[in-house]
């Protein structure tokens, strides 16, 4: 007998295990395949609905003087200006008066604002609209295409700083009640207005920790706060066809890291082997090369979940069996640097300083690690990955500022469908998803005074829009104001 026409017994075993292993890929791919064929879509059906009667020209034009009057949050709050703010006061009574007649305005923290709307039903949770009146400054205006405090139209834009970031959702906000206030309709639920004044003041702001202690000491439950977020997604999406709105559930946490190096200075003449800067360099090497690892869990599984149905071609197979290819889409996302901070807790080495002169030995060395914090991770977490990866005696890491994930938002609650709805009804075409903020708001602030925290914009952006934030060229599509006073008022008249 020759080998070549019977098998041995080895190698029959391996070929019926091959065998098990092509059948049970087969069964998953099977049951996968079978899974997109019958995935149904998530969204919620909407009805035609009556508009707030608004003057779309004439809310334009207070958006505009809301936009020219400077409202500066300064990089150092020493150099804070209060007199923008106490015009911006000013111009929210002239425009707003029923507003200001018929609902409770307090001044809180100075010059932030907390209005109150007594509800119909005495007995319903009430509802927090959030938006802060604060800017982020203008370092070169003339780089601007239009002048950032101008409130310049063109080309189908109303162009100025905080347009988009966060004037534009909070003077919508006042629009919808005063329409809802000139129609006699009364709001369900009682609703707070909460408009900070320092929310661009990067975590030192005391506007919103101040407005939530005081509805925290007067026992106020509210039901959901809405504050800013993710804007309506144009093109963001691979295999969606439509604008994909993320209501964020929470918002990354955030930690910064110091590694200090300290040792006795000396001529550069006799050095030893490795210097201050020399060990800061390798551990900053050794932090970068160390990455937290990735996980599709926390709401950006939720985000895939959700959009997954709406998808086509391949894509959509991936995304509607997670429970199988997981792993596979971790790491098609962690292998570039915009899908992977969706994925994992990031690491920015940002600044690095040591030595005084070219003869002299350093004595220290330090450098500022920055990272964003993925839901699942924490500060402590990331801490002491630091200190494994840096793993080195020689170099002191300390936690110089943490905030943790804060608390994630159901995406099941009635509340999350109120505006998902609401958004529909205005924008019918639009896919709504669940999902992380990827920056931080004033909503953090909110978590102890709120069932459910949540986080939108409810205009659309494309990836061109994303730098304006913070940069230059902020603007707002004329044609999409309207709709977004439409929007904030479908939530105050929900049930
Ligand atoms: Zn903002």
């Amino acid at each position: 007998m020759s080998s070549a026409t019977t098998p041995r017994p080895w190698r029959r075993r391996l070929l019926r295990g091959s065998l098990g292993v092509l059948a049970l890929l087969g069964v998953l791919i099977g049951i996968a395949v079978v899974n997109t064929l019958t995935t149904r879509s998530q969204q919620i059906e909407v009805e035609a609905f009556e508009p707030l009667p608004v003057d779309d020209a004439e809310a334009i034009g207070r958006l505009s003087e809301a936009i020219r009057i400077p409202t500066i949050s300064p990089e150092d709050p020493a150099d804070f200006d209060p007199a923008p703010f106490i015009s911006f006061h000013a111009l929210l009574e002239r425009s707003f008066p029923l507003v200001h007649a018929q609902l409770e305005r307090e001044v809180v923290s100075d010059y932030s604002l907390m209005y109150r709307w007594q509800g119909a039903d005495p007995n319903a949770a009430p509802i927090i609209l959030t938006a802060h009146m604060d800017v982020v400054p203008v370092s070169d205006p003339a780089v601007w295409s239009h002048p950032p405090f101008a409130a310049e139209q063109a080309e189908g834009f109303l162009w100025g700083r905080g347009t988009m970031d966060d004037k534009g959702a909070l003077m919508a906000i006042l629009e919808a009640a005063e329409a809802m206030l000139a129609a006699g309709i009364t709001p369900p639920r009682t609703v707070y207005l909460c408009f900070g004044h320092d929310e661009e003041l990067q975590g030192t702001g005391t506007g919103a920790v101040e407005m939530a202690k005081l509805l925290h000491a007067r026992g106020v439950e509210a039901e959901f706060v809405l504050d800013e977020g993710t804007g309506i997604t144009v093109g963001l999406f691979p295999a969606v066809d439509q604008p994909v709105a993320v209501i964020g559930l929470s918002e990354k946490g955030s930690a910064t890291i110091e590694l200090v190096v300290e040792l006795e200075g000396g001529h550069s003449s006799a050095p030893p082997d490795q210097t201050a800067v020399g060990i800061l360099a390798a551990a900053v090497a050794r932090v970068e090369a160390e990455q937290l690892p990735g996980s599709l869990d926390g709401p950006f599984r939720q985000t895939l979940a959700t959009i997954g149905p709406e998808m086509h071609g391949p894509l959509k197979l991936v995304a509607t069996n997670l429970w199988l290819f997981a792993p596979i889409m971790t790491r098609a996302l962690l292998a570039a640097p915009t899908t992977a901070s969706s994925v994992r807790t990031t690491t920015a080495v940002t600044v690095i300083e040591g030595g005084v002169k070219a003869n002299v030995l350093p004595t220290r060395a330090r450098a500022l690690v920055n990272h964003r914090i993925n839901a699942g991770d924490t500060v402590e977490g990331v801490v002491a990955h630091v200190r494994d990866a840096v793993d080195d005696p020689r170099v002191q890491v300390t936690l110089v500022v943490g905030n943790d994930v804060p608390r994630i938002s159901d995406a099941e609650a009635p509340a999350f469908t109120t505006i998902a709805r609401a958004l529909r009804e205005v924008n019918p075409e639009v896919l709504v998803a669940p999902g992380l903020f990827v920056a931080a708001a004033d909503a953090r602030h909110y978590v102890g005074v709120a069932e459910q925290v949540y986080r939108l914009s409810a205009f659309f952006i494309t990836k061109q829009d994303v730098p304006r934030y913070h940069g230059i060229d902020e603007r707002l599509a004329l044609d999409q104001y309207a709709g977004m006073i439409q929007f904030y008022g479908r939530i105050m008249q929900a049930p």
